[in-house]
C-alpha cells in the first residue's frame, strides 16, 4: 500500500477512490475499519460515517482508521472530507486533522477542499462553489453542516489550536518549488495547517507535487489528482493502465433508489420516460405493514426473465416526501423505505442480478450493509465521483451514487458502460490467458 485514505463519509470515500483510480492507482475501499489485514492495493480507502458525528467519535474512528492503515504499510495519509468543508465549530475537519498529526508525528499539513472539476475552488481563502461564495450557496442552509463563512481560514482556525496560515493563489500560481518554499515559511512562522488555494487541475497537480514526501494530507479529492505522479517519480508505481480493472460478470441488471434529490428525481423520471420499467415503493403502505418487497421481487423476477433491468424506486418530488415525513416522521419514513430496498437488493441478487446501481447515500450505506459487502474494489468511473464498483472477492458489481451525482441518463450510461467495461477486461482476461 503506498496511500492510506480516512473518509468521513461513504459516498465521499468512492469519490476519492475515484479520482485515485482514473489516475492509475489500484484502490480499494472498505468500509468501517476492518479486523484483517490490509488487502492487496496501491491505495485503500477507509470510510467512515463520521462527518457530523460528536468530534470525539470522529477523532476515535479516525485514529483507529489510520493505525489500520499504518500496520498495512502505507506510506502517506490522507484525510479526505467534503469539497464544501462540511463541518462545525465544533469539529470535525480541525479536531480529526489535529489527531492525525499529531500520531504520525508531524508538525505540519494543509487544508484544501477544492475540486474545480466539480466547480470548488479556493482563491485568497475563500471557497466557491460554481460561482458563488460557500456562504451564499445551497450550504449555507444545510441541516447539519451550515456553511455561513466562506473564509476557509476562520472556519477552520475556529476548529482548532493549531495556527491556521494561508497559501495564497499568487503563490500557487508560481509552482510546486514556490508553495514549498512558502510551507517552510508559514512553518517557521508557527502554522501547523496551510488552507491552500486552488481553481484549477493545473494548481491541484502543482499543490500535489508540493505534498511529495508529507505525512500528513487534509483535502477534498482534488488534491488525490497531483498524488501518483509522485508515487511513479518515486518508483513505488508501476505505469498500468488497468487499475480500473474489474472481474467481468454476467447477469442481470436492476436499479435500486432511495434518493428523493432532484438528480435523482430527474434520473427516474429519464428511465421510466424512456419505456423501461420501474416500480414505486410506497412509505404508507409500508408503515401499514404491507410486504412490499415480495410483491417488487416477484414483479423484478419477472423483468429480469424477460431481459429487462427493473427499477425499484421509492424516490418522490420534495412535496410529497415532506407529506410522508409528516404522517410518519421523517426517520420512521427513511427506515422503511431503506430497510425495504435493502430487501429486495438480497432478493435480486439472489436471483442472480450482478450489476446493480443504487441511488442514494443513505439507500447505499443499507444495501451494502444487507449485501455484507465489506470491500469495493474500484472500477470505471461512470460520471464524476462515482464508479462502477466489484463486491471484493464476489461476481458483483455495485454503483452507489450520492443523490445529487450524475446526469439525467446516469442508469443507462452505468450500464452501457458495464457492458463496454465488461467487454474489454474479458477481452483483455482473453489476452492474457493467450500470452
Ligand atoms: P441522498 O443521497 O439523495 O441524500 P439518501 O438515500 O441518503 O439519498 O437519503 C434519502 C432518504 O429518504 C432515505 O432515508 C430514504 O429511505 C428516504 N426516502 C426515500 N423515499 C422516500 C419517500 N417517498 N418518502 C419519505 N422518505 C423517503
Amino acid at each position: 500500500m503506498i496511500l492510506g485514505v480516512v473518509a468521513d463519509d461513504f459516498t465521499g470515500a468512492t469519490d476519492a477512490a475515484s479520482m485515485l483510480v482514473r489516475n492509475g492507482m489500484r484502490t480499494v475501499q472498505v468500509i468501517g475499519v476492518p479486523q484483517g489485514p490490509a488487502p492487496d492495493a496501491d491505495a485503500v480507502v477507509v470510510a467512515l460515517k463520521s462527518r457530523t458525528v460528536p468530534a470525539a467519535d470522529a477523532v476515535r474512528a479516525s485514529l483507529a482508521a489510520l493505525d489500520w492503515l499504518r500496520a498495512g504499510g502505507a506510506r502517506q495519509f490522507y484525510f479526505k472530507y467534503c469539497s464544501t468543508f462540511d463541518s462545525t465549530p465544533a469539529g470535525n475537519i480541525g479536531p480529526v486533522a489535529d489527531a492525525l498529526m499529531q500520531r504520525l508525528g508531524t508538525d505540519f499539513t494543509i487544508a484544501c477542499p477544492a475540486f474545480p472539476e466539480n466547480g470548488r475552488s479556493v482563491f485568497r481563502g475563500h471557497l466557491f462553489v460554481g460561482d458563488e461564495l460557500l456562504s451564499e450557496s445551497g450550504m449555507r442552509t444545510h441541516p447539519l453542516t451550515p456553511m455561513t463563512d466562506s473564509n476557509l481560514v476562520r472556519v477552520l482556525q475556529a476548529q482548532t489550536p493549531s495556527k491556521v496560515g494561508l497559501v495564497r493563489y499568487d503563490v500557487v500560481a508560481q509552482g510546486a518549488e514556490a508553495i514549498r518554499a512558502r510551507f517552510d515559511a508559514l512553518r517557521a512562522e508557527g502554522a501547523r495547517i496551510a488552507i491552500v488555494d486552488a481553481t484549477s487541475d493545473t494548481d491541484l497537480l502543482a499543490i500535489g507535487a508540493a505534498c511529495d514526501g508529507m505525512p500528513l494530507i487534509t483535502a477534498g479529492s482534488g488534491v488525490a489528482l497531483g498524488l501518483p505522479r509522485n508515487y511513479r517519480a518515486r518508483g513505488w508505481l508501476r505505469q498500468q493502465g488497468d487499475a480500473a480493472r474489474l472481474d467481468p460478470v454476467g447477469g442481470g441488471a436492476a436499479v435500486l433508489s432511495g434518493s428523493c434529490s432532484v438528480a435523482t428525481n430527474g434520473q427516474v423520471a429519464r428511465w421510466l420516460a424512456g419505456g423501461r420499467p420501474g416500480l414505486r415503493l410506497d412509505p404508507r403502505k409500508l408503515a401499514a405493514g404491507r410486504d412490499l418487497a415480495a410483491a417488487a421481487l416477484e414483479w423484478a423476477r419477472a423483468r429480469l426473465a424477460e431481459g429487462q433491468a427493473p427499477l425499484v424506486y421509492a424516490t418522490a418530488e420534495h412535496d410529497e416526501v415532506s407529506a410522508v415525513q409528516r404522517e410518519l416522521g421523517a426517520a420512521r419514513a427513511g427506515e422503511l423505505v431503506e430497510r425495504c430496498l435493502a430487501r429486495v437488493a438480497q432478493g435480486l441478487v439472489e436471483a442472480g442480478v450482478r450489476r446493480l446501481v443504487v441511488a442514494g447515500g443513505e439507500t447505499s450505506g443499507a444495501v451494502v450493509q444487507a449485501l455484507g459487502v465489506a470491500q469495493l474494489r474500484i472500477g470505471p468511473t461512470i460520471a464524476p465521483g462515482v464508479p462502477w464498483t466489484q463486491a471484493e472477492g464476489r461476481p458483483l458489481w455495485l454503483a452507489l451514487k450520492s443523490g445529487n451525482f450524475g446526469g439525467p441518463d446516469f442508469f443507462a450510461d452505468a450500464f452501457a458502460m458495464s457492458g463496454e467495461a465488461g467487454a474489454a477486461a474479458a477481452s483483455s482476461t482473453a489476452r492474457g490467458a493467450g500470452r
